[in-house]
Formats: C-alpha cells, structure tokens, sequence
C-alpha cells in the first residue's frame, strides 16, 4: 500500500493511476461505456508557499485533496499525481456530467476557507482540464489521454485560471479563433 500511496494527503500516486486505468480503458473499449479523466492543479501555488511557507503549502494540499475526494463518487478514483496537482478518473462518465464534476470541485475549493499557519486566510483557487473517452472507439494509451487533460488544463490556465476545460472543446475554441483573426 505504501508503494501506491502519496504520504501527505493519503490519496494513491500516479504509479497507481496508471495501472488501474490501464485496466479500465481496455474493459469500456469492449463495454463501450465512456469514462473521464480530470486534472486538478492549483493556481499560483508556488506564491502560496514563498508568502506563508511550505507548511501553509501542505495544509492547503491536504484540504484540497479533501475537498476533491468529497466531489466524487464512490466508484471514482483520486491520485496525487505530482507536487500540486491531482488526477481523478470519473467512471461511467460522460462529457457533459464530467464537467459538473470539474465545476463542483472548483467552486468548492473557491468557497472553502484556507488559513495560513499563522491564521491568516489566503484565497486559493485550481484549474482544471477534462478529457472523456473512448472517444468514438479511438484506442489511445493511459498516456496519451492525460496529454490531452494536460491540454485542457493548460488552455485554462492561459485564459485566466479558476476554470475548467473540456479537452473536445479545444477544437471549437480555436475555429472560434480563427474566424475572430
Ligand atoms: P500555475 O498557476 O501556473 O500552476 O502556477 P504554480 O505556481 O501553481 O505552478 P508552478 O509549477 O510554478 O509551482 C508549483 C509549486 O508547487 C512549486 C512548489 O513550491 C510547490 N509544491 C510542489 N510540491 C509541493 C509540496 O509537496 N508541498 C508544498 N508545500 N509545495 C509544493
Ligand atoms: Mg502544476
Ligand atoms: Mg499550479
């Protein structure tokens, strides 16, 4: 268990991740059901530990890994998977209920109160990029779909954190742009 656990907030590591979603992309490509990955990184985390300290940073980890757990089902899976960011696999999860999701873990970590070590309270908010699959059967690895999470995340992080983005919208966001060029 030790193996497979992150230390500071209990959560399994991406080791974990990796292997169990292996399993469960190769069953919805036979069943065809449709599952949702989602990453959760914090925004401006690195100013929350240079301001109140890295033992802010790790209470402030904990509760988020808290506050996502409490988001999701019990047929769900949360991983820490690096410093300050998290990764959840949605089970039987399509596109537009995965956003709900993604939605509902912003906001509660919006309206959560996060307090320094020294009691001060600090706004803390995350960014989030979904991607949902099989995505018309398309076999792709583990990998390559957190990739596009990452693109997702990415996009939200660009145009103004506290967000979340569905990676199948990427496309119509740059066509969008392009007829605005
Ligand atoms: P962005 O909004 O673009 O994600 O900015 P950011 O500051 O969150 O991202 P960046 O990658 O620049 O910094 C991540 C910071 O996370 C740097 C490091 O100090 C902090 N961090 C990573 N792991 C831990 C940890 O285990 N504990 C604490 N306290 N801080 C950590
Ligand atoms: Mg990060
Ligand atoms: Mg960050």
């Amino acid at each position: 268990r030790i193996a497979v656990t992150d230390s500071l907030t209990g959560l399994y590591n991406r080791r974990h991740f990796e292997s169990v979603v292996a399993t469960d992309l190769a069953l919805s490509l036979r069943h065809g059901d449709t599952n949702s990955i989602m990453v959760v990184d914090i925004d401006h985390f690195k100013k929350v530990n240079d301001t109140h300290g890295h033992k802010t940073g790790d209470n402030v980890l904990v509760d988020i890994a808290t506050l996502i757990s409490r988001s999701l089902r019990k047929s769900d899976l949360v991983c820490r998977i690096g410093g300050e960011e998290f990764i959840v696999l949605c089970r039987r999860t399509r596109k537009d209920e995965s956003m709900r999701i993604a939605e509902k873990i912003r906001s509660s970590v919006e309206n959560h109160s996060f307090f320094s070590v020294s009691g001060t309270r600090i706004p803390v908010t995350v960014s989030l990029g979904v991607v949902s699959f099989p995505d018309g059967g398309i076999a792709m690895t583990v990998d390559e779909h957190i990739q596009c999470a990452d693109l997702a995340l990415y996009h939200s992080k660009t145009t103004g954190r506290n967000r979340g983005t569905h990676y199948a919208e990427l496309g119509t966001i740059r066509e969008v742009n392009q007829c605005d060029a």
